[in-house]
């Protein structure tokens, strides 16, 4: 479904997260810069992207942290050799 908000939707929280997490390793935002955490949309009942704090649990989690560590050298290497 598309929203009147333009946002890119997603079906699911999980989804949604995951994306936040891909978007975060593939653009290396600064600190408290970027899309911060995920809400459900009262407009779309899809879930979206937004850049105003609190920032997502994710971002506290320290297993999720080292994940998007590894994946982000990787993804950077990746770039490398292309
Ligand atoms: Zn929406």
């Amino acid at each position: 479904m598309r929203c009147s908000s333009g946002k890119t939707s997603f079906e699911s929280k999980e989804l949604a997260e995951e994306a936040l997490i891909q978007n975060h390793i593939r653009s290396n935002h600064r600190k408290g810069s970027g899309p911060q955490n995920v809400y459900e949309c009262q407009d779309c009942g899809e879930w979206h992207f937004t850049s105003r704090p609190p920032a997502s649990e994710l971002f506290s989690d320290k297993d999720i942290l080292n994940r998007m560590d590894l994946e982000r050298r990787s993804y950077d290497w990746e770039r490398k050799v292309k």
